[in-house]
């Protein structure tokens, strides 16, 4: 079994969801006692966050790059970046190590065509939901990629950073965001992407008939297929 290196604490709430779904994979592809060999990295998210909304992006290229070469030198032989929102740095990330970097969106993208998806809806932070570093890789696999409108993006980013991230579940936010789910729906999605780590805390597949693609569970799971080889 190969090592997973996980950066996480972005949040931590999300990483207890990895480090969780990273061993129950494994126990039930091997059974028994088999646990998953993990190595993980949590940073503190309060730094990273505080960057993001100063538009300083270079500058959390370098805490999750110095983080990663710890997780490699620690003997990890993948990397997996713990939050959708941070592969907009992935390729710095990526060329300061010599393990492969197993990114969100293309194990997404991997499950989406499996699916026979060709119109998906993404809820995510507003980074990831409006820049192109998330969807364009997704577009390139030939996925049409909806967003919410602007006050829906808004409201689905506030919920992450101030309720998701920090351990609050309200029903008021899930009664919003399975709204947003539902307007993508009649917007032509087949689906739609959970891309924020932590919103699997508060929606899950039961509350609606529209298909979820959770980027945690797609992630966690492709991350112990390389694992086990
Ligand atoms: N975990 C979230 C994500 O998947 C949001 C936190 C962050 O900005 O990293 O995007």
């Amino acid at each position: 079994m190969k090592t997973i290196g996980l950066l996480g604490g972005m949040s931590w709430e999300s990483t207890q969801t990895y480090y969780r779904l990273l061993n129950e994979n494994v126990r039930s592809a091997l059974g028994g006692l088999h646990s998953a060999k993990v190595i993980v990295y949590s940073v503190d998210f309060a730094e990273i966050e505080a960057l993001q909304h100063q538009g300083q992006w270079d500058e959390t290229a370098t805490i999750l790059s110095a983080a990663a070469r710890a997780v490699e030198a620690a003997g990890a032989d993948v990397l997996l970046i713990g939050t959708n929102t941070m592969h907009k740095v992935a390729a710095q990330i990526e060329q300061s190590i010599a393990i492969p970097l197993l990114h969100i969106a293309d194990a997404t993208a991997r499950v989406l065509l499996d699916a026979g998806i060709e119109r998906v809806g993404l809820l995510g932070t507003r980074f990831t939901m409006e820049q192109a570093f998330y969807r364009e890789r997704l577009e390139r696999q030939g996925i049409e990629v909806l967003t919410p409108d602007a006050s829906q993006r808004e409201r689905v980013h506030q919920v992450i950073y101030e309720e998701l991230c920090q351990g609050v579940i309200r029903a008021s936010s899930k009664t919003d965001y399975l709204a947003v789910v539902e307007s993508l729906a009649k917007r032509g999605a087949q689906g739609v992407i959970l891309g924020c780590t932590e919103i699997g805390l508060l929606v899950q597949q039961a509350d609606t008939r529209v298909p979820l693609f959770d980027t945690t569970h797609i992630h966690a799971e492709q991350a112990v297929v390389y694992a086990l080889g």
